[in-house]
């Protein structure tokens, strides 16, 4: 379980940073991205269905002989159990929310004495950041297996959209014996995406698994990693694979590179039209991603961390497509953050240079790079960042949700939904609204094709219907 309610405070309030050159700055904003840690990811009915269910699978597999005897002496060393899909240009995707609670009683304690955990969490909950369900949506953060190893077991067809504590839904997971007789499992996995390998086949260290999703008791999109170091799966046999002074599982690191417990990255940086909003299924979350702009236009530059350091300074430049220096501004961090985002906004100049501009930013050693264009004409091709249509969620259910661009005219929008036959099924229209709901319960599960119109545009998506 991690970040129940995405309760993220903005919106355009000045924060308390040091800014030195700022006086350019028009609107800011953003803040941490809280997480609500008071439950638990797995349930007891949870735990001892898993339990039965891997020992059933171990037997069935030692029985026909695919699953060789475990060997103590081998030494297994983890890699990093997340893998950024190919086309993800970001420096980094994720943030950390939650280590194995040390505590066995009520109150909590992570592997480095400090509070870093749930009460009763028996794994690392690795949460991916920022923009989780695009992320998920676009299959962007792949689980991979932390070692060598032999399935044994697979759970799957769960919703992926879990964004708050639901009783008695089942997660969707992979779970891993390695040589030395350990247990790796992963769970929350987006549904239907699970490695097409079955129980009993072999995988090799980095080798795909599945697409994180929020599936189970999850309030929005990780990895929940948890490592036994044999059966049964009890708090006797738990691992945590940091090493650490509070660690009381386990002495020595499992990782081939333990990460430092705080290790601040500049996940990404982007540009936007308007103040994005981090969403659930339920409130869908507004990328406002745009990388084309004419001059006069407001640009929103954003700024995504993972553990934002006190005292620490992110420092943020904007060159013209000659080179030049545009803009620069630097914020101080005045907390420490698990996660955190901050933006600013500038208006370009009415003459503003055509061509590619360049928005940087250097953080404790990781830097990014972001290009945007300024152009005069509008809209001929490339247009996908200006007119994007985000559905949710795809595969879709009862109900789509569809979020347009900010409309700043009363623009129609028209939706419709055609039979792979191109016979159209569906027809609706939006005025100038900025999201809408499309009812499909009286549409077979099949593929379709989702068309968004506007003006003269079109932008076509393929739709799936997967109850
Ligand atoms: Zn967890």
């Amino acid at each position: 379980m991690f970040n129940s309610k995405l309760i993220f405070l903005i919106v355009a309030f000045i924060w308390n940073g040091t800014f030195l050159l700022c006086q350019n700055i028009e609107e800011s904003g953003g803040g941490e991205y809280i997480h609500n840690p008071s439950m638990k990811c797995v349930s007891d009915e949870d735990y001892s269905r898993i339990s039965f269910m891997l020992h059933d699978n171990m037997n069935i597999l030692q029985n026909k002989g695919i699953l060789p005897k475990s060997d103590k002496n081998q030494v297994v060393a983890f890699a990093f159990p997340l893998k950024k899909a190919e086309n993800l240009t970001w420096n980094n995707f994720y943030g950390i929310s939650g280590f194995v609670d040390q505590n066995s009683d009520n109150e909590v304690m992570d592997y480095n004495c400090g509070l870093r955990t749930y009460d009763g969490h028996n794994g690392v909950d690795y949460f991916t950041w920022p923009f989780q369900w695009y992320l998920v949506e676009n299959d962007l953060v792949h689980i991979v297996a932390a070692a060598d190893g032999i399935i044994i077991g697979k759970e799957d067809g769960n919703s992926s959209y879990s964004c708050d504590w639901n009783g008695n839904q089942n997660w969707n997971a992979v779970y891993l014996r390695h040589n030395d007789g350990s247990v790796t499992w992963y769970g929350h996995m987006k549904k239907n995406s699970l490695t097409g390998k079955a129980i009993g086949s072999q995988v090799k260290q980095g080798e795909y698994l599945g697409v994180v999703g929020s599936s189970g008791r999850s309030s929005g999109p990780h990895l929940h990693f948890e490592v036994y170091k044999s059966q049964p799966f009890t708090r006797f046999n738990l691992i945590e694979p940091h090493s650490g002074s509070c660690n009381t599982l386990n002495n020595d690191s499992w990782w081939e590179s333990q990460e430092s417990y705080q290790y601040p990255v500049l996940n990404t940086i982007l540009t936007h039209n308007n103040v994005i909003e981090f969403g659930c299924p339920t409130e869908l979350e507004k990328t406002y991603f745009k990388n084309e702009f004419k001059p006069g236009d407001k640009v929103y530059f954003s700024r995504f961390y993972k553990d934002q350091k006190k005292g620490s300074t992110s420092f943020q430049k904007v060159y013209k497509p000659d080179n030049t220096l545009w803009r620069q501004w630097q914020h101080t961090f005045t907390d420490d953050f698990n996660a955190s985002w901050w933006f600013n906004t500038q208006t370009l100049p009415a003459n503003a240079e055509i061509g590619e501009w360049k928005y940087e930013a250097t953080y404790e050693g990781s830097y990014m790079q972001h290009t945007f264009r300024v152009t005069n004409t509008s809209g001929t091709a490339d247009e996908d960042t200006e007119f994007n249509m985000i559905t949710f969620p795809n595969p879709a259910i009862d109900i789509l949700k569809l979020s347009f661009p900010p409309n700043d005219q009363i623009q129609k929008i028209a939706i419709i939904i055609r039979s792979v036959t191109g016979k159209i099924v569906l027809n609706q229209t939006y005025l100038g609204e900025t999201e809408g709901q499309v009812d499909i319960a009286h549409l077979p599960n099949g593929i379709y094709l989702l068309e968004c119109k506007k003006e003269d545009k079109t932008l076509t998506k393929k739709l799936i219907i997967n109850r």
